[in-house]
């Protein structure tokens, strides 16, 4: 599956905001949207008027961005998205918030999204007692997610969950720090996800 290899830190100065891409760094003076305010590039000070279409398009492109998805993939969700009753766009972030790899950051067993989708790729979390190493695998309310017990000793899992507090575990959740498991209590409504977006942008851009 292709994916983005690139800097993290241009994408969320190409935003203008901070995404928590990263980890530690985000929550530090050396993140560079902090550092440098501006967009990068050779251009990046210059004054840029962006249209309708372009307001929208930067709006999926965040969401993306911070979910880590493929246009393929996000235009997928948007799909099934529209196909469930609720507002479209709220809908989108729910569905997006339940993917597996998602989860397993909001617990605190990885410090970023990218980080959390290798550990369940190399087979290090069990969903209800079974290994389920699909990133995309859409969590249910319910869910018990934990560190397998033969990987509770791998440094970046104890090091993320030391540290997960500090970053912020989300009231949709319940984390067992001592045993590596977690609950998922319900999936989150809009208002929880304290994502900065505006995903009626997102619903236009794709509405043309
Ligand atoms: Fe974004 Fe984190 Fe880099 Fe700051 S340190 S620019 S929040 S990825």
């Amino acid at each position: 599956m292709a994916r983005y290899i690139g800097a993290l830190c241009r994408i969320c100065r190409r935003e203008g905001e901070k995404l928590f891409l990263k980890g530690d760094r985000c929550y530090s003076e050396k993140c560079a949207v902090e550092r440098r305010k501006y967009p990068p590039g050779q251009h990046g000070q210059g004054f840029r008027k962006l249209s309708d279409y372009g307001i929208q398009l930067r709006e999926k492109q965040k969401v993306r961005k911070i979910y880590g998805l493929l246009e393929r993939q996000f235009r997928k969700y948007f799909h099934n998205a529209e196909r469930k009753k609720g507002i479209t766009g709220e809908v989108l972030l729910q569905l997006i918030e339940s993917r597996l790899d998602t989860m397993v950051f909001r617990m605190g067993f990885a410090p970023n999204r990218r980080r959390a989708r290798q550990i369940l790729r190399h087979g290090h979390i069990l969903v209800n007692g079974r290994k389920v190493n699909l990133p995309s695998y859409e969590t249910k309310a319910g869910d018990i997610l934990e560190v397998k017990e033969a990987s509770r000793n791998i440094p970046e899992i104890i090091d993320s969950l030391s540290k997960s507090e500090h970053r912020g575990i989300p009231g949709w959740v319940e984390v067992d720090t001592a045993h590596s498991r977690g609950k998922v209590l319900h999936i989150p409504s809009r208002d929880e996800i304290q994502l900065p977006v505006q995903e009626q942008l997102i619903v236009e851009l794709y509405s043309k």
